[in-house]
């Protein structure tokens, strides 16, 4: 039968017969297949069966998924997860955001099962992604050194950069600062030239959207603000150990510098308090000089605001060069999310299951995920998937009508970088040119996964240490307190805390993962 099938195919049309091999190799199954699904995330609480990607998964591969999310009433997925949890009756998929904290505890007391072998058996894709990138396997497993999530794997690698107005530059005759000194020139220049031409001091020259991100001057001089894309996280030091960037004295060095430049103005004074719309305000009211942020969005300002104010010109710069004569980019894109899918232990179809999760790593499932529907939203041109012209040129954002149609959702899948380039606008790509060609970026610390004693010693002393150390450097940045002073107070307080217990555990559960 199926001879005769590629025999006539081959007389129709050789387009055809490599299509029809094309669907063959993707069927799982026969006969139609339903799993139930959990997916909740922060952009959609539940699966759409209706989702273009989802028909077109269905036709090529024979599996159906069915929508079973709980929690749908709640937009925190954390909440909904546990609520799952304490439901007991399983779907047979459980995805979306923040799964790998729940999955990593549960999986090894059975509530979901291990993928090693299903996948290095039954997943030729995904095991190829493992081998081919070394390290991250270890990242997701648990602390019984199984897996138990196939992640949302993210592509590209720049994420925030640091940008200036470089229209106040050129008004004040100024060069692009390029190490801490010249930037502290600039932006004492700036708070007190009037770049802005109105006569009046109300310049803000630093300032960020989250203001967690005044920390990121910490960088210049040599001290860390966190160790991944995750604000205040532990980081791996030179020593190969796990430790936390507040507790270094590099940090007090950085620490009393941002405390003095706030003094001076050089800062946002309401740094704490202006909230997510600080930047879209500070820059449309000429007041913002510099920050650091993510490239596509702060890009898209010098078009937004071209004609409102004359000759606005805010661009990515690089990072200024530390104290110590290093020039870092701290942000990057993680290469792994703790958001993805995992299997229950209820699932009576593991094999096609794992097959199904493999399917979205092969070359068509990978487009599907990515693009949507080939035709739909998009066209293979000279072998390169292209966004029709009307995706482009939508009001709404290329990412918002993916989510509409199933693609770039919290499924187990690799991102693929043409997706966010072709909406990347021309600014932002020559920053990102330009950070790429500087080698800016440096190794992130990808989480550990705690056994339970661990977790135990880290839930008593992690949660009070990080609200003591927030509070301190707060305090220190707004001038309610001096950091050289209090500096050896500070460090016993850590320790009386407990800050070496959960030192101790995070290192002994680091060198357990990473070891191997
Ligand atoms: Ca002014």
């Amino acid at each position: 039968m199926r001879k005769l099938t590629l025999t006539a195919a081959l007389c129709a049309s050789t387009v055809l017969t490599a299509q029809a091999l094309a669907q063959e190799d993707l069927r799982i199954v026969e006969e139609p297949l339903e799993l139930t699904i959990h997916m909740h995330w922060p952009r959609a609480q539940g699966y759409d069966e209706n989702y273009a990607v989802e028909k077109a998964a269905r036709e090529m591969t024979g599996i159906h998924l069915k929508d079973a999310t709980a929690g749908r009433n709640s937009t925190d997925s954390i909440e909904a997860m546990n609520l799952l949890l304490a439901m007991g009756d399983m779907p047979d998929i459980v995805a979306g955001h923040l799964i790998q904290q729940p999955v990593n505890q549960y999986g090894p007391e059975g509530a979901f099962l291990p993928l090693n072998d299903l996948v290095k058996e039954h997943a030729p894709h995904i095991q190829a992604f493992w081998d081919s990138h070394p390290g991250l396997q270890e990242a997701i497993s648990s602390y019984d050194g199984n897996y138990y999530y196939i992640p949302y794997l993210p592509d590209g690698e720049f994420g925030r950069a640091w940008y200036i107005r470089q229209d106040w530059l050129d008004k004040l005759g100024l060069e692009q600062p390029q190490n801490v000194d010249e930037y502290y020139e600039v932006l004492k220049a700036f708070r007190e030239q009037d770049p802005n031409g109105n006569g009046l001091k109300d310049e803000i020259p630093y300032f960020a959207r989250q203001w967690e991100d005044v920390n990121r001057l910490l960088n210049l001089w040599d001290a860390r603000s966190s160790g991944s894309d995750t604000y205040h996280d532990f980081y791996v030091n030179d020593e190969g150990k796990v430790v936390h960037p507040y507790a270094q004295e590099a940090y007090r060095v950085g620490l009393k510098n941002i405390a003095q430049w706030y003094k001076e103005g050089l800062i946002d004074p309401e740094i704490f308090t202006r909230g997510s719309s600080s930047r879209d305000y500070l820059l449309s009211e000429d007041l913002g000089g510099s920050t650091h942020d993510w490239f596509a969005s702060t890009s898209g300002y010098n078009q937004a605001l071209a004609d409102k104010i004359e000759g606005f010109n805010f661009i990515p710069f690089l990072p200024p060069e530390s104290a110590g004569g290093v020039r870092m980019e701290e942000h990057r894109r993680i290469p792994i999310k703790p958001d993805g899918w995992a299997i229950s232990y209820s699932n009576e179809y593991p094999v096609e299951t794992i097959k199904y999760f493999d399917f979205w790593f092969t070359e068509e499932g990978r487009l599907l995920a990515n693009f949507g529907v080939e035709g739909e939203t998009w066209d293979m041109v000279d072998g390169e998937p292209v966004y029709k012209p009307e995706v482009l040129n939508s009001d709404s954002p290329v990412n918002s009508q993916m989510y509409l149609v199933g693609a770039q959702i919290q499924r187990g899948f690799l991102q693929d970088y043409r997706y966010e380039w072709q909406w990347t606008s021309e600014p932002a790509r020559k920053g990102i040119e330009l950070y790429e060609a500087n080698d800016l970026l440096i190794d992130q610390f990808l989480g550990v996964a705690l056994n339970e004693e661990e977790q135990a010693v880290y839930d008593k002393y992690w949660p009070s240490l990080r609200t003591y150390m927030l509070e301190r450097q707060q305090a220190w940045i707004l001038g309610s307190g001096d950091v050289e002073a209090e500096w050896d107070d500070y460090v016993s307080t850590l320790n009386k805390m407990g800050y070496e217990d959960v030192i101790e555990v995070m290192n002994s559960a680091y060198s357990r993962q990473y070891a191997g």
